[in-house]
């Protein structure tokens, strides 16, 4: 491609909400061109970087027996009704109504048009297991649109949804799920991890998930790592504990002490010149169930160490029903004392969960559930029996040491792509059976398996770069080489690059021309900015030493090369 025929643009300056380095970069190497909060138009560059990404995926993923399908970008709000999803989904959803007041959405997702497209052909246990794909646009109305496509509002998705017929097949699948996806952003040249997820409200007991993410600095998402064991995890799934530390196992008995106004944690492991890791913190829930009849309403008291965090999404797991933070009037309603919570004397109809770190011999200071009240020495085995349940309910943090003990380093990571195993949850609801094989109606198990198009290429840029501008993975980069004529004054260099340029093209080398009537300042700048690999320069060397001068983008390294050197080197 010739330059002068590229129709694009860079610029010097960043916009203001461009605070990310593959924003910036993907902005003023004229990639993309923003048209409104979180919607960007690509340019003619990015197609070649977005159209070579999604090859890898295509490639990858077809040698894994999927099937690339497309469905439509709008569906109606009827199968989403049948899910449940309309009213679950809020304001992400980009819902409006056609000329006939029919209701739309511009998807999302599309678990629920493809178990659609599924329910229309799927008969028999036979034509399963299936595995269907697509590369299409999704849109989510994110509350925090940001960092320019790695958060974006419309954005490109390779979304894949597999069918099976039990729980075995779904396993194998999911590994081979797992093989291509690390095939995949290894091809694209990126430093990844896959890491344990948490699945939310999706994945049924017992379902795997994970995620891939590109460590980044300015990836959003906190993950943990074991080096020795070979543990990940997303840091709202990990499960890691504390160092071994020392408890208070004395004798002394349960005792009320006044704490005037101390409510925190920190005021009154002041006060009472305790640590924070011998208080107790408390946090109350308003547990709603089906299964409560009556309008009882019933709480969940969460207990961890002072200087813990509860994780809410561990939490979760351990309840049937859903959990709501109590409100001020829920808590004084039931006689909860904010503030002063505890274990002891707490409300009728609380179901205390407490934290694995929590020694239960141990002694403690907690809330006494009264007004400037607090325990010393309260004993969970002791003060509480048969009160509580105790399970893993706090945040992994800094410090904290692996289940087996080995040394965890925190990291920021870019969720690039996320596999799980949904079970039956959308063929049950809309009502998607096949014939087993003894003639009996089941509800295929479902997996799913998803990758963001442009978040992939943004994180490969924020994984590398230099302070001259992107420096693209081979794999993905919009030219492999380009050709950059330092005077389009002189017959000499115009007519050598030329012929260069047809011979790179003849052999099907991916080249691009800088033909423009600009100064080779210029030239060198934008070379670096947009960051192809491979740079010939036609100049000074070409005509001194009839050698072509060759700058590797990601080194810097440059080497002096004839004609047939240089083609031998560029098709390796
Ligand atoms: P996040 O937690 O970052 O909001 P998610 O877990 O909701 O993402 P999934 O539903 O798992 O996202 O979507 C699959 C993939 O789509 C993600 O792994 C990510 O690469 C990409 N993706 C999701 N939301 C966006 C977005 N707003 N902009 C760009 N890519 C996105
Ligand atoms: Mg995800």
């Amino acid at each position: 491609m010739r330059w002068t025929r590229l129709f694009f643009a860079t610029y010097k300056d960043v916009p203001n909400d461009a605070v990310v380095v593959s924003h910036q970069l993907l902005h003023r190497a004229g990639f993309i061109i923003k048209s409104g909060v979180g919607l960007f138009s690509y340019s003619p560059l990015m197609m070649r970087v977005i159209s070579k990404t999604e090859t890898i995926i295509r490639e990858e993923l077809n040698k894994a027996d999927c099937l690339e399908i497309a469905m439509p970008v709008v569906t109606p709000a009827g199968l989403w009704q049948e899910s449940g999803r309309w009213d679950d989904m809020g304001p992400l959803m980009l819902r409006f109504s056609d000329r006939a007041d029919r209701q739309l959405c511009i998807s999302p997702t599309n678990e629920e048009a493809v178990v659609d497209y599924f329910r229309t052909l799927a008969k028999s246990y036979k034509q399963l297991p299936c595995n269907l794909y697509q590369i299409n646009t999704k849109f989510r109305d994110e509350i925090r649109p940001r960092f320019g496509l790695m958060r974006a509002r419309e954005f490109s998705m390779k979304d894949g949804y597999s069918f099976h017929a039990n729980k075995d097949c779904l396993d194998n699948t999911y590994d081979k799920m797992f093989e291509a996806y690390t095939a995949i952003f290894k091809r694209i040249g990126l430093n990844f991890i896959s890491v344990e997820a948490d699945g939310g409200d999706m994945a049924g007991a017992g379902a795997k998930t994970h995620e891939f993410q590109v460590i980044a600095d300015s990836g959003e998402d906190d993950v943990v790592v074991c080096q020795e064991e070979g543990y990940a995890s997303n840091r709202e799934a990990a499960v890691t504990k504390r160092p071994a530390l020392l408890f208070n196992r004395g004798t002394d008995l349960l005792k009320k002490v006044e704490t005037p106004d101390k409510k925190s944690i920190e005021a009154v492991s002041d006060f009472l010149k305790i640590e924070a890791h011998h208080c107790l913190k408390a946090y109350v829930y308003v547990l709603t169930q089906n299964l409560t009849k009556n309008n009882q309403t019933s709480f969940v008291m969460a207990l961890c160490l002072g200087d813990d965090t509860f994780n809410e999404l561990k939490l979760k797991k351990h309840i049937t029903g859903s959990l709501t933070p109590a409100t001020d009037d829920e808590l004084k309603n039931a006689g909860f004392i904010q503030g002063f919570m505890g274990p002891v004397h707490c409300p009728k109809n609380t179901l205390i969960i407490v934290d694995n770190e929590v020694d239960e011999q141990a002694l403690y200071c907690c809330g006494a559930n009264e007004i400037d009240a607090h325990f010393m020495f309260m004993s969970l085995s002791r003060d509480c029996a048969g009160a509580y349940i105790k399970a893993d309910i706090r945040l992994s943090k800094e410090g904290d040491v692996s289940m087996h003990g080995g040394q965890i380093d925190f990291k920021r990571g870019i969720e690039v792509g996320h596999i799980f195993q949904l079970g039956d949850k959308y063929t049950k609801s809309l009502r998607a059976s096949v014939l087993d094989e003894n003639g009996k109606e089941i509800y295929p198990l479902m997996g799913c398996y998803g990758i963001g198009v442009g978040r992939t290429i943004a994180s490969a840029i924020e994984q590398k770069h230099d302070d001259k501008g992107i420096v693209w993975p081979k794999a993905i980069a919009p030219f492999e080489v380009l050709i950059i004529i330092m005077s389009m004054k002189d017959d000499l260099l115009v007519t050598a690059a030329e012929e260069l340029y047809l011979s790179l093209k003849e052999q099907s080398i991916d080249v691009a021309m800088d033909d423009r009537e600009v100064s080779a300042g210029v030239k060198f700048k934008d070379a670096d900015l947009i960051g192809i690999p491979f740079q010939i320069i036609i100049g000074k060397t070409y005509k001194e030493e009839a050698k072509f001068e060759c700058v590797v983008r990601e080194t810097g390294d440059k080497y002096k090369l004839n004609k047939d050197e240089l083609l031998g080197r560029l098709r390796v």
